[in-house]
């Protein structure tokens, strides 16, 4: 009975232990991941979804144009429909 208690209590705390050890920060804007909506981890680097939107929006803006492939995905991720 007591070990059916440790395991259970165990379990419950390396889960929650797990959220808090993941401390992950922003390459961009260093902002922990407690802090932003979601974090996108990558080799080295890690980049918030905020960034994530602000980097998207930068480069279309600053190039202004988009291959038809790119236009594709951003039209199915928006939902935008220009035609
Ligand atoms: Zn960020």
């Amino acid at each position: 009975m007591e070990d059916k208690k440790v395991v259970s209590f165990e379990k419950k705390h390396s889960k929650a232990n797990d959220k808090t050890q993941e401390l992950e920060y922003c390459s961009f804007c260093k902002r922990p991941n407690t802090q932003v909506p979601k974090m996108v981890k990558g080799p080295g680097v890690n980049i918030c979804s905020e960034c994530t939107l602000i980097a998207v929006q930068y480069l279309i803006l600053q190039d202004g144009l988009m291959s038809a492939e790119a236009q594709k995905i951003l039209d199915l991720l928006w939902g935008v429909s220009k035609k």
